[in-house]
């Protein structure tokens, strides 16, 4: 057995623990000092750190990065469309997408405290499903320290591009936990015929299903209304998201309460990016209703946007700051999304420090949890699965 003890750290409570992990779990929360332990066991002096979960990134696009290489100038059209056409044309000049690419990804979540993502990956008539074999492969290469969920994304369309239902078929049955969709109405032009062609593989593959939604307003609702009753149709509550999903904020104050119920009674979650130009969120009815939200990256430094740095902690404070929080309890809650209530998002019964969960720990030199998100410092050690990955402040893998 492999074991570990990181000791003298602050747990939320304020109190100084061990953590015990072995083989990679945690086992024990000990009152600092009181855990009995062999002394040959590896220890990190955790110096009065405080103690975070790792983050989990429960929106990301590791597969297409150019993070690593010299500066790319963004030269993309502002639409979805012309993001997806620029992509296409440009991305073979970076090598995208690449196991080594993939793997500069990977290494900057665990710089940051990510320790687990959920990462659509593009699979299209040009790289079929190359993308997602790079993915479990960079993944490998770093030991398996972020545990890595895969969505089969169909960038480039579904209906309009025939062969990629196909394709989306053959990766939920090489493995991937969801397959994804991209605005059926704007961008195949048959809302009905695309979300009836992902939830008839979802149901026989038994995989879930991760939609991206740009389109705004009434339409957009139209959409998640549309979703929602395919959900309660094929049994797959829990198991469909809606990844950016701005309509949602820009709908009527009754219609608006009407979907956050809709999809609370229907089981569909949401993932959001918090970008600083959409519309605030009906957070709290969220809540209230039990949609599930999840905080992502999305890609990071790609050919869609230059922006991002794969730190989950600056998207959690960009979630505050859209919705104005601003008491503790409210700040808690952010960074809660960013660890423990995203557990669900990469299949996880238990996230935490906690005995039973995997051993996935962020320390950081704060005073406290809402001073970890209006500060958002460096990260001091990470340990990911029982691995130390992180060390005073310094990559080990
Ligand atoms: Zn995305």
């Amino acid at each position: 057995m492999r074991s570990l003890v990181v000791g003298g750290v602050r747990g939320s409570g304020g109190a100084l623990v061990d953590l015990v992990v072995v083989d990679g779990v945690i086992t024990d929360v000990a009152a600092a000092g009181s855990a009995v332990v062999p002394p040959e066991v590896e220890r990190v002096d955790g110096r009065g750190l405080l103690a975070l979960p790792g983050f989990i990134n429960a929106h990301a696009h590791v597969d297409k990065s150019w993070w690593g290489q010299p500066w790319v100038s963004y030269g993309g059209e502002p639409t979805t469309q012309g993001r997806i056409a620029h992509e296409r044309a440009e991305r073979d000049k970076y090598g995208i997408p690449s196991v080594d690419g993939t793997k500069a990804v990977l290494r900057e979540f665990l710089r940051h405290g990510t320790t687990a993502t959920r990462t659509h990956v593009d699979v299209d008539l040009g790289v079929g499903l190359r993308g997602i074999a790079n993915v479990h492969e960079a993944a490998a290469a770093l030991n398996g320290a972020v545990e890595v969920e895969i969505v089969a994304f169909p960038q480039d369309g579904v209906l309009r591009r025939p062969g990629v239902l196909e394709l989306l078929d053959q990766a939920a049955a090489e493995g991937a936990t969801s397959i994804g969709g991209l605005d059926p109405a704007s961008i195949d032009r048959d809302p009905v015929g695309q979300l009836d062609a992902l939830f008839e593989i979802a149901v026989r593959r038994n995989v879930g299903i991760d939609i991206h939604l740009h389109d705004r307003g009434d339409l957009g609702g139209f959409q998640y209304e549309l979703i929602a009753e395919r959900t309660v149709a094929g049994g797959l509550s829990g198991r469909v998201n809606v990844s950016h999903g701005f309509a949602l904020g820009e709908l009527s104050p009754q219609r608006r309460s009407e979907m956050v119920y809709q999809l609370g009674e229907a089981g569909v979650s949401w993932t959001t990016v918090a970008p600083v130009n959409s519309a605030p969120l009906p957070w709290r009815e969220m809540r209230t209703a039990g949609v599930a939200i999840g905080l992502g990256t999305d890609g990071i430094r790609d050919l869609w946007s230059p922006y991002g740095d794969g730190d989950l902690l600056q998207i959690a404070r960009g979630f505050a700051r859209l919705h104005g929080l601003r008491d503790d309890a409210d700040l808690t809650y952010a960074i809660e999304l960013a660890t423990t209530a995203a557990a669900p998002f990469v299949h996880r019964e238990v996230h935490g420090l906690t005995p039973g969960a995997r051993a996935d720990i962020v320390l950081i030199d704060a005073e406290n949890v809402p001073d970890v998100l209006v500060r958002a410092p460096r990260r001091e050690f990470v340990i990911a699965g029982g691995q130390v990955v992180l060390r005073d402040g310094v990559l080990q893998v």
